[in-house]
């Protein structure tokens, strides 16, 4: 390269590690880059990983990224909507601990269970005054992310709100994720979509390939973009991002997307098969 970034952006699943595994030279890599002067972040779309969880799974590794060097879509979300929709009421579709970090920075903060436990309600049943109880809510806006409790009640009280007038926010869009056995389960994105598609409205998206989570890591590091590279493994997320974004990237193939494929989509990214090869082109 012809001058070393300032700060790296990092995808962490395909870039650092793999499911529960982590990748042969991410640690190392990262000390290096470290040691070299250049600032390294982990910038993830996952919404139900706050920076407490995402250090912990750092440090088991190995893998020298402390609390302020996480940004995922959970950490930046609160931060956004006091800074982007100051005032307005959120109800949270997603995880508690998505709901726990919104609730730190915005006052009005329901989340969908507790909202409807609270009102005794506990499965879907239909009926008018159902519906009656949950139009009561009226939240400002609907924020959707991952939730692997989701069950039908939820759904209904988000697209009533969302039919009344919230603003559909949704943590990231990706549809899909894989899991051991190759499966495609449903990402956050298959419920953002799924709740578009009822109400007919077109989300806001926080995460990659969107610009809010590096928003955020410029006002907390004060490094500017154009002292930035991205290496990520998500041609549509990672490197549509650095593309949004006008920051250089890599794409590297220990992820989901391997050489055949890489190639054939003519990317504005460097493609890497590893992290080993991402040290030698920045000569740390
Ligand atoms: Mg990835």
């Amino acid at each position: 390269m012809e001058r070393k970034p300032s700060l790296l952006l990092l995808d962490a699943d395909g870039v650092l590690w793999r499911g529960q595994s982590p990748l042969p030279h991410s640690a190392e890599f990262v000390s290096r880059a470290q040691a070299a002067g250049i600032r390294c972040v982990l910038v993830s779309n996952n919404s139900t990983k706050d920076r407490v969880a995402y250090s912990a799974q750092c440090s088991a590794m190995g893998i020298p990224l402390n609390r302020e060097d996480i940004f995922s879509s959970n950490y930046i979300a609160g931060p956004w909507l006091a800074r982007e929709r100051p005032g307005r009421s959120v109800l949270v579709l997603g995880s508690e601990l998505l709901h726990r970090s919104v609730a730190q920075h915005v006052e009005q903060c329901v989340h969908a269970p507790k909202w409807l436990g609270q009102r005794g309600l506990l499965e879907y049943r239909g009926g008018n005054e159902l519906y009656r109880v949950l139009a009561g809510l009226r939240p400002d806006v609907v924020l959707s992310g991952m939730d692997v409790a989701t069950d039908y009640l939820k759904h209904a009280l988000a697209c009533i709100a969302i039919q009344q007038g919230a603003e559909l926010i949704g943590t990231n869009d990706d549809i899909s994720f894989p899991v051991e056995g190759g499966w495609l389960l449903p990402g956050s994105g298959a419920q953002l979509a799924m709740y578009s598609l009822v109400c007919r409205t077109e989300p806001v998206v926080l995460g990659k390939p969107g610009l809010a989570i590096l928003q955020q890591i410029e006002m907390e590091t004060g490094i500017a973009r154009s002292e930035m590279l991205m290496i990520g493994d998500r041609p549509n997320t990672d490197i549509a991002m650095a593309q949004n974004a006008g920051i250089p990237s890599m794409l590297v193939l220990t992820g989901v997307t391997d050489r055949a494929t890489a190639e054939s989509l003519s990317l504005p990214a460097t493609i890497i098969a590893d992290l080993e090869e991402a040290a030698a082109i920045l000569s740390i």
